[in-house]
């Protein structure tokens, strides 16, 4: 099994280029997915979308648009001739930076959005697709009339603009139990993991979370909630993006 190595690194931002080696490939509808000795590129999952980025293998760069994880971490190269991938040497590999950064301060947002949304109206966070361009985020809501876009905009934004430090630790989730912070519920988590991985944004929210973040607030910029809309009783699909 692959060990996911961008657990390790907090904040998610500005990933460096690594040394590895190709392990071994699959072939799955004409793509050729590789397995990399080791790998800091994000898998999709969560509800946020895989790294893209290259590899210099050789004589020639491949373009990574996907990377997913199963039992092993796997990274699409596309539509490549299987004999010009070189096993077993060491290969540089880059993970798009630009589209890392965007996506860790739209999921950041993610976290602050869903934390603004239970202080306020008591909205639990039942799902969300954080996107480039859009995130949208599901909530659950007995009485949605308590609903207001406007507040919960306004309350990120001043939490951004507050510059509120985001940090990781490893807990056990013992400690998590009871604290108010905590927003998730706990039990949907496997039960034989004891040390979750946790993203704090302090005195905000706490998450066990396995997702790519930034290291302080005022690094999401600004939020703009473009749509609410019904998804059916005691549920609201919430539209934003970064201004
Ligand atoms: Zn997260």
């Amino acid at each position: 099994m692959s060990d996911l190595l961008h657990l390790l690194q907090h904040p998610g931002t500005n990933p460096k280029s690594f040394i590895s080696t190709i392990c071994s490939t699959e072939i799955v509808d004409g793509h050729t997915w590789v397995e990399l000795s080791e790998s800091y590129f994000y898998p999709s999952g969560g509800g946020q979308p895989a790294d893209h980025g290259s590899l210099e293998c050789g004589d020639g760069t491949f373009s990574i648009e996907n990377v997913k994880k199963g039992e092993k971490l796997l990274h699409n190269i596309g539509n490549i001739d299987s004999d010009m991938i070189v096993f077993d040497s060491p290969i540089s590999a880059s993970i798009d930076a630009d589209r890392r950064n965007l996506l860790s301060r739209m999921h950041t947002a993610q976290h602050l959005i869903s934390a603004a949304a239970d202080e306020l109206f008591s909205g639990n966070t039942i799902g969300n697709q954080i996107g480039l361009d859009k995130t949208r985020i599901d909530i659950g809501m007995e009485d949605r009339s308590k609903f207001d876009k406007e507040s919960l905009e306004q309350l990120v934004n001043e939490n951004i603009e507050q510059q509120i430090p985001v940090t990781m630790s490893q807990e056990n989730r013992s400690n998590l139990t009871s604290n108010p912070l905590v927003r998730v519920n706990l039990d949907l988590l496997p039960k034989n993991v004891e040390e979750l991985r946790v993203i704090t944004i302090e005195g905000r929210d706490i998450c066990p979370c396995a997702g790519t973040h930034v290291s302080n607030t005022k690094e999401i910029g600004e939020i703009q909630i473009n749509k609410v809309k019904s998804k059916g009783t005691g549920k609201l699909r919430v539209e934003y993006s970064l201004v």
